[in-house]
């Protein structure tokens, strides 16, 4: 594609080069999202679950940000990988293996230097994967109900300011919803009126994916 084509599509074929730094940025990026918002984390889970998802997966990213160098310095799978299993072990709940299971999965599905459609493809392979994990799909009030589509709206093309956007309002759209999986769906429809926690971080990690590549 030359550079007057990508100018027209905002579709590059590749995304910049992931060195070290850009990596470093990335880690650190999605880490602080869920990180700095803990509290509010934790309070959409007070609201109808148990009130420890932001806690959870602070836990889970500051142990991520402890192996930052290490992590940094390796290629895009194998960071993926030493991340998920880094959730599966810190973040604990519901949450850690199925955030686990998409960042192994991302990091089993992409090469070192992915293309736009080897990380369409990923992503896609990797919500198949916190499915299948979660025996869950779309429209029970859970993560997936971020993840899906943001995923659906990067594999048409949309480009990332585009993804953040879907994401933030995929998470307020899981409000009205009725859970049937996961601890909120214990409270039936009293869990309708409530942003789901699980919804909330992935869109808050996909948010600061999209701005870190964005300003690539
Ligand atoms: P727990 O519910 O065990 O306390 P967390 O509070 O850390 O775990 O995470 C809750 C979030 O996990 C929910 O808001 C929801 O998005 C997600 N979740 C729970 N169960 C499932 C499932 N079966 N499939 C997909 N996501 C789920
Ligand atoms: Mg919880």
């Amino acid at each position: 594609m030359t550079i007057a084509q990508d100018n027209m599509t905002h579709l590059p074929s590749a995304f910049p080069p992931l060195d070290a730094e850009r990596k470093r940025r990335l880690i650190v990026s999605v880490a602080d999202s869920v990180v700095s918002r803990a509290d509010e984390l934790t309070a959409l889970d007070a609201a109808i679950g148990d009130g420890d998802h932001g806690h959870n997966m602070k836990r889970g990213f500051e142990a991520v940000l402890q192996d930052l160098d290490a992590l940094s310095a390796m290629d895009l799978p194998e960071l993926l990988k030493a991340v998920g299993t880094k959730l599966v072990m810190k973040v604990g709940g519901a949450s850690g293996p199925l955030y686990g299971t998409l960042f192994l999965a991302l990091g089993k599905a992409l090469p070192a230097e992915p293309s736009r459609d080897d990380v369409a493809a990923a992503f896609a392979s990797a919500i198949a994967a916190v499915r299948a994990r979660g025996k869950s799909d779309a429209g029970q009030k859970t993560m997936l109900d971020v993840l899906i589509p943001s995923c659906e709206a990067f594999s048409s093309g949309g480009d990332l300011a585009t993804v953040k956007k879907v994401a933030a309002l995929a998470a307020e759209a899981t409000a009205p919803m009725r859970a049937t999986r996961g601890r909120a769906s214990f409270l039936g429809e009293r869990s309708i009126g409530h942003v789901d926690p699980g919804a909330r971080s992935s869109s808050l990690m996909i948010a600061a994916v999209c701005d870190e590549m964005r300003d690539a």
